[in-house]
């Protein structure tokens, strides 16, 4: 199964895929981690992306298509994966496209987890008390909500205008939002 997980900060995207991860047997593979890893490493392309995360602000196309490819040219994703965080404006949708078709894939489904935004705000602002990650401040917080809108918001349209798009209501408890993703990808009865 190939899926791209789609939704805004604060959704639950993250925290589903690790559970589909689990279910699939697939990698997860969530491009917030990876820039996270490298800020953490400290590594050049850490250095160029700590800034931009914690304004809140996408991290450079380029950047992504180049840790992305790298991460697809593992084994591991050759019989799926789940991809969370990726793409977040219509140039990265159409360079997925380009990277999955020159694998010789195509994903299975983009599924968007639909909370509204006053919701997402309070999830925010409760992770930011566990987790202290730097970019839950209020500022960025916004940000990273408008950057969402005006930019993510077109991935989703364009997923539905092709018919590649299945919206799940990512209200509810972690349960119940996991088996309306099962169902809605046709995978309720497929793993034990
Ligand atoms: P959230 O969905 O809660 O915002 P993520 O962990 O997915 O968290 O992403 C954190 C930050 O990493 C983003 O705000 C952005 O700066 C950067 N980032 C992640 N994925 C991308 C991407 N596809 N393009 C550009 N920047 C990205």
């Amino acid at each position: 199964m190939r899926l791209v997980l789609l939704g805004a900060p604060g959704s639950g995207k993250g925290t589903q895929a690790a559970r589909l991860k689990t279910y699939l047997r697939v990698p997860h593979i969530s491009t917030g981690d990876l820039l996270r890893a490298e800020v953490a490493a400290g590594s050049p392309l850490g250095l160029q992306a700590k800034e931009v995360m914690a304004r809140g602000d996408l991290v450079s196309d380029e950047i992504l298509l180049g840790m992305l490819k790298e991460r697809f040219s593992r084994e591991d994703t050759r019989d799926g994966f789940i991809l969370d965080g990726y793409p977040r404006n219509l140039a990265q949708a159409a360079a997925l496209d380009e990277l999955l078709a020159g694998l010789g894939q195509k994903f299975d489904a983009a599924v968007q987890l639909e909370v509204d935004n006053e919701l997402l705000i309070e999830r925010l602002a409760g992770r930011a008390q566990a987790e202290g990650r730097a970019d839950d401040n209020p500022e960025s917080v916004r940000k990273r909500l408008r950057v969402y809108d005006e930019q993510t918001a077109p991935v989703i349209e364009f997923y539905r205008q092709q018919g590649q798009l299945t919206v799940v209501d990512g209200v509810g408890s972690l349960d119940e939002v996991f088996a309306r993703i099962l169902e809605a990808i046709g995978a309720g009865r497929e793993v034990g």
